[in-house]
């Protein structure tokens, strides 16, 4: 088993990670950039270490500084979260040439998942569907005839973007090489690869999404879906499980085709298969090789703790369940609450003059924020996670509205009115199953 863990991360993740180190009676490491001396985590960790300045490039994407961490602690793992490096190959490869456990998937398998053309081809030689497209990288010659093919509207794709950038919709062939010329141009600059390639762009997606956990031996199980369309500029801002109005065949089918794959490529560790749902059919976007921040509302409906499974892979004991033993049990919603402004959606940092958590049957608060806490001006506005449980799905959001209705955060803006007057009083959204465009299109009303 592993002894001592270095969470290369901040905030409510790093504070997540910290729980299940603490539960294994794991030793955790803290680090932390010179603006986050007081975070929860840094706290409650056995050791900390300062890696540098607020800046994020200056501290939390440091990779010489976060291995000399774990040298200086004697640790023997580091675990990424998500955001930051997470999904750095390099940095994968540095933690492992460097003689720590990495606590995600190989470097190489990062890397094939990073690039989403390739990993797009492997997805679909592994018998996963994808969005029809270019197959492969475009260009200025072939273009015209590809997209032709396809059917306006597509979608232009950078290979190395993420974050919801490097991506442009086009609508006619007048439209496609100036669009490509620009795509290429913002690719290059924000991802130093101008490598693109073309899909169909579909007008009225879902966002399903599959969470899985490999050995990294050629052994996977599926935890079952989680629904994330409510999104605002591409960015998740309420997620649920198991996603609502899915005939069960195709939820059954899709899963076992991502446990497929993580068999065919002997993925290890957690990683989240994401789709476009339109239609009844299921397209393959990309892979994520990390946790991500809305696994909590699968682990309300599996009961399964995702971060020990991540830790006991990575420690090399395989996994604890067979796919026989994950039984999805009623149903989990996520509301996540970041320090902004409701209606301008800009960043408000600041003193939490006071901050109370819900609480009660069913609600689950992951929040590293406190009465007196400083939100730094230089990192992601999220300050916390509201999940609640039950049994079904209208039971979920009336005890939603009641967490969201005792959540206290006085000094900052948060976008809770958002959650509590918007979303949950939506009526589409209350039936379920909206497209990733709903948000948008009730916030423009
Ligand atoms: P990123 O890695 O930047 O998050 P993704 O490939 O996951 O990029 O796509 C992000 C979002 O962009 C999707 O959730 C969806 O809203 C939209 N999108 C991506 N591809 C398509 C497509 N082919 N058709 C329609 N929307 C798309």
């Amino acid at each position: 088993m592993l002894d001592k863990v270095v969470i290369a991360n901040r905030g409510e993740i790093a504070l997540r990670i910290l729980r299940a180190c603490r539960e294994m009676g794991i030793k955790t490491v803290a680090v932390y950039s010179t603006a986050d001396r007081d975070l929860m985590h840094v706290r409650l960790a056995d050791e900390s270490v300062c890696i540098g300045k607020a800046p994020s490039k200056e501290s939390y994407l440091n990779i010489p500084a976060l291995i000399s961490a774990a040298e200086v602690t004697d640790a023997q793992a580091i675990h990424p979260g998500y955001g930051f490096l997470a999904e750095n190959a390099d940095f994968a490869e540095a933690v492992e040439k460097s003689g720590f456990v990495f606590i995600g998937p190989r470097p190489d398998t990062i890397r094939l998942m990073g690039n989403k053309v390739s990993a797009k081809d492997a997805m679909k030689a592994a018998g996963v569907p994808t969005v029809p497209g270019s197959d492969g990288p475009v260009t200025d010659e072939n273009a015209t005839a590809i997209a032709k093919k396809i059917g306006y509207p597509v979608i232009i794709k950078a290979a190395a973007g993420g974050g919801g950038r490097g991506m442009r919709v086009v609508h006619t062939e007048s439209a496609l090489l100036n669009s490509l010329f620009v795509t290429r141009t913002e690719a290059k600059a924000a991802f130093g690869d101008d490598t693109v390639y073309i899909e169909k762009f579909l007008q009225h997606p879902r966002h399903i999404e599959i969470q899985v956990l490999g050995d990294g031996a050629g052994e996977a199980i599926h935890l079952g879906d989680r629904d994330c369309s409510l999104q605002r500029r591409h960015q998740k801002v309420l997620e649920e499980a198991p996603a609502p109005n899915i005939p069960e065949d195709k939820r059954a089918e899709i899963a076992q085709a991502c446990v497929n794959a993580c068999r065919t490529i002997q993925y290890r560790g957690a990683g989240t298969f994401e789709f476009l749902y339109e239609k009844g059919r299921f397209y393959f976007i990309e892979m994520n090789t990390r946790v991500q921040v809305e696994h909590p509302v699968t682990e309300l409906v599996t009961g399964v703790d995702i971060i020990r499974e991540q830790l006991l892979i990575a420690a090399g004991e395989g996994l604890s369940y067979r796919q026989e033993d994950i039984v999805v049990h009623g149903h989990a919603m996520e509301c996540r609450i970041n320090a902004e402004d409701p209606k301008s959606f800009m960043p408000s940092p600041g003193l939490i003059r006071h901050f109370h958590a819900p609480g009660g049957l069913g609600v689950r608060m992951d929040s590293h924020v406190y009465s007196g806490y400083m939100v730094p001006p230089h990192y992601d506005s999220l300050i916390g996670k509201l999940i609640t449980w039950a049994p079904d799905r209208n039971t979920c959001l009336n005890r939603m509205r009641r967490a969201l209705d005792e959540l206290v955060v006085d000094g900052i803006k948060t976008n809770t009115p958002l959650h509590r007057d918007t979303i949950l009083r939506d009526s589409d959204f209350i039936r379920g199953g909206v497209d990733i465009h709903h948000l948008e299109h009730i916030l423009s009303r």
